[in-house]
């Protein structure tokens, strides 16, 4: 019908908008860029796209709780047991593949040469050794104060420790995985140091708290029947004038967008700078993550669902340049759930219970690059891994994807975990951080994608639960 041509040519026309935000945005930046702007002038510039990670980050908040509550508060909780089985399942499994193809990649390339010559250091690192990062984690899960919970994330204060996880090189395979996995898991939970390297990039929301807190909630109000009611309305209604102010900002996000990019490349240092080294390395995560952004996971889907997972990711294309520009998997979420919902129809009871989760904990771009970044740092140190290592970074590089928080270069500091428990000097991550900032833009496009794509699956496995209760509540059952 013309309705549907018409908003046909509106959603592409958004697209359309966003690409060309893209190119234009790159191609103002690298104009620009030899009038060798000052700090002050770059920000002037690049204030519109400032405003944008503004405005996304400010509606976050509301909408991981909104949507978290009404959607645990919509389902049976037999409903919500599978799916989030499932989800956890998916996210598991995907992260773990992540991993593995990371350290495949990074042994194939060996983009390390055994010397740091060449390579310079960057950014300042604070080192505080730390008592228990994991159990930081565990703690922010149940934060004491729902309001602090809003605006800090909690840290313990460290004592300074330090720690060596000896290197054997001839002992039996068995006993070098339990003993290195052992030594992991006492490291992670007695050990981690901490390092600052970008002023500005920690505003840490303690997201973890308020999704546990918020599952819980909307749990026992599902549970409510009529005296839950009330509450169920008000969350309902607060989502649905949430998801209202998210259509208004995706009409600014395309101007943000260029701004954002076309300032960081009029920011960026010179890439000559850049060794050798580096540059393979650089490499290295980009076939890594494209192998698994681009092939591993829409065979997933494919493989899952039987449906074509182009057109799917088609439908996301404004969420992964957003991811791209903002490199926050949690500053993009409203913009995810505006995707997945409007573009590709996926059940509000699974976005609103499945999204926000998955930006908080369901990072494969990051496990990817966290276990391939630790062995790139061994391979410059000339430091020999034997097999028990590299399973105790795949853990540890999984855990610490977990505990990054959905905001710029997270992953950088959570990597700390993975270092340490291998015996590596974490002071190398400052070899690293010249090229992170783009790489953290491909491996939060990457996790956005993994949380959509996830969401698209946990759907079609949960297509029984969700007639059912469509058929339990009387809602108008569309078939397939
Ligand atoms: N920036 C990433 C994200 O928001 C996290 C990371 O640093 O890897 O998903």
């Amino acid at each position: 019908t013309k309705e549907d041509v018409k908003s046909y040519l509106f959603r592409n026309a958004f697209v359309l908008l966003t690409v060309t935000a893209v190119i234009v945005g790159t191609i103002l930046g690298f104009t620009l860029r030899p009038y060798k702007m000052s700090y002050r002038e770059i920000k002037y510039f690049s204030f519109p796209g400032e405003l944008l990670m503004r405005m996304l980050q400010m509606l976050v908040l509301p909408l991981i709780v909104s949507s978290l509550v009404t959607g645990m508060a919509a389902l049976d909780s037999k409903a919500s047991g599978k799916m989030g089985m499932r989800a956890v399942v998916y996210y598991m499994t995907t992260t773990i593949i992540a991993v593995v193809i990371g350290i495949i990649i990074v042994i194939i390339i060996h983009p390390g040469k055994g010397t740091k010559e060449n390579m310079h250091r960057e950014g300042k690192i604070v080192q505080v050794t730390a008592a228990d990062a994991f159990l930081d984690l565990i703690r922010n899960m149940f934060p004491p104060n729902l309001v602090e919970a809003c605006f800090k994330q909690f840290k313990t204060n460290y004592e300074k420790r330090s720690f060596k996880v000896p290197i054997q090189s001839n002992e039996s395979l068995v006993s070098a995985v339990i003993s290195n996995v052992s030594e992991a898991m006492e490291t992670l939970s007695r050990i981690t140091e901490e390092m600052v390297p970008v002023p500005g990039s920690v505003n840490g929301v303690n997201a973890l708290g308020l999704v546990v807190f918020s599952m819980c909630f909307g749990f026992v109000i599902g549970n409510m029947k009529e005296q839950g009611q009330a509450l169920k309305d008000f969350f309902d209604s607060l989502n649905e004038a949430i998801m209202r102010l998210v259509a208004v900002i995706m009409w600014y996000a395309p101007l943000g967008i260029l701004f954002l990019i076309a300032g960081k490349i009029v920011e960026m240092e010179d890439m000559g700078v850049i060794g050798g080294q580096l540059a393979m390395y650089t490499v290295t995560v980009i076939v890594g993550l494209l192998i698994h952004a681009v092939i591993v996971l829409p065979l997933l889907y494919f493989l899952v669902t039987r449906k074509n997972p182009w057109v799917f990711i088609g439908g996301l294309l404004q969420a992964l340049i957003t991811a791209l520009g903002t490199s926050s998997s949690s500053a993009t979420l409203p913009i995810t759930f505006k995707c997945l919902e409007e573009n590709n129809g996926v059940d509000k009871r699974i976005t609103r219970f499945v999204l926000p989760v998955g930006a908080t904990i369901n990072m494969d771009g990051t496990a990817l690059y966290e276990a391939l970044a630790a062995i790139f740092i061994a391979q410059v140190n000339n430091f020999d891994l034997n097999f028990g290592q590299i399973i105790t970074i795949s853990i540890t590089a999984t855990a610490a994807s977990i505990g990054a928080a959905g905001i710029p270069q997270a992953g950088l500091v959570t990597m700390v975990i993975v270092l340490t428990s291998v015996g590596l000097p974490t002071d190398d991550i400052t070899l690293i951080i010249a090229v992170d900032w783009f790489l953290d833009r491909l491996r939060t496009t990457t996790n956005v994608l993994g949380d959509s794509l996830g969401a698209g699956i946990v759907e079609h496995l949960s297509r029984h639960e969700l007639k059912n209760q469509d058929v339990e509540m009387g809602n108008s059952v569309i078939e397939e």
